[in-house]
């Protein structure tokens, strides 16, 4: 079995001049992950860690980017793989990973129905779960881009990044703090009608949203993971929102000036840096967590109005 990673050390790209307000910005390219996501880095830690423990089968509930990544890690170790979908998600999407080798079932109306039969079906048939975002494998497996990042020597004041479940959050604050990095500053982006993570920290307590009704569905967590909330508490964190305008003209913008594409969820950490411009201007250097995605298109981009 493969015992290396299954994640990519991705590139670490200046930002192209003019992209951002701020002069020296830095990108972390997990966009070019080949599950098209960050998501590879935990997830693919979980599963190799699972086939190690004799684990036969890989299950996942996630129609998104997780799902991908279970694929991903679990065909590259030979494992077989079911991954479950709520009855709402559409079948390009069951088909797209259907095609990449995947068994895929429907289960349930929401996300919440499908992964509470997906962790039973596991159960019953041995087989490892993996949550999309709530596992200490997750974070420890996230945790890696700041490694990789400190191994190339940058010297950056802040990390940017996108926030849906909090299990990135949760795995680059890991990481900054296994490099005794305790006061450099996460700065945790959601879209408006997906900001599980900003109305908990306003709340002081978790909160659960009623709908997700931002267009960055991979953001869609109602509820954030305990883990978040609680590193929010003890490492400097600033909660950001952007508009969903905001975040598909950010897409849009950065397909330009970078030559990739990326979904609205990964938007909302680029569109910050315009949006809060009194927020970065303290920061002389942020790293930005390109998280990725495969949920766009140039069609879709120019549908939600991102390319004038
Ligand atoms: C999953 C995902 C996120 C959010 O990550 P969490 O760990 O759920 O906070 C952001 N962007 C993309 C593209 C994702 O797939």
């Amino acid at each position: 079995m493969r015992l290396d990673a299954l994640h990519l050390n991705t590139p670490l790209l200046r930002a192209a001049p003019g992209l951002f307000p701020q002069a020296e910005v830095w990108l972390k390219m997990d966009a070019l992950q080949p599950s098209g996501s960050f998501k590879l880095r935990g997830v693919g830690r979980l599963v190799q860690q699972a086939a190690q423990n004799g684990a036969r089968e890989i299950v996942c509930a996630s129609g998104g980017n997780a799902g991908l990544a279970a694929v991903y890690a679990a065909r590259a170790l030979g494992l077989p793989v079911t991954i479950v979908l709520p009855e709402t998600s559409s079948a390009a999407v069951a088909e797209m990973i259907a095609a990449r080798g995947a068994q895929v079932l429907r289960h349930g109306a929401v996300w919440d129905e499908a992964h509470r039969f997906a962790t039973s079906l596991a159960e019953e048939r041995g087989a490892a779960y993996v949550h999309p975002f709530d596992h200490p494998m997750l974070f420890e497996g996230h945790a890696s881009l700041i490694d990789e990042v400190r191994d190339q020597g940058l010297d950056f004041d802040a990390v940017v990044t996108a926030v849906g479940g909090g299990g990135l959050y949760s795995g680059i604050v890991q990481g900054l703090q296994r490099h005794g990095l305790h006061q450099v500053p996460v700065i945790a982006v959601e879209t408006v009608g997906a900001d599980s993570f900003s109305q908990s920290l306003q709340a002081g307590q978790a909160v659960t949203l009623p709908a997700i009704t931002s267009v960055a569905t991979s953001l869609g967590a109602r509820r954030v993971a305990d883990e978040a909330l609680r590193l929010a508490q003890v490492h400097p964190t600033i909660s950001l929102t952007v508009s969903d305008a905001q975040a598909t003209a950010a897409c849009a913008r950065f397909a330009d000036a970078m030559r990739v594409l990326v979904e609205p969820a990964c938007g909302a950490a680029l569109a910050a840096l315009s949006a809060h411009p009194e927020v970065f201007a303290r920061f002389q250097r942020p790293l930005v967590e390109v998280c990725g995605g495969v949920a766009v298109s140039v069609a879709q981009l120019t549908a939600w109005g991102a390319c004038a």
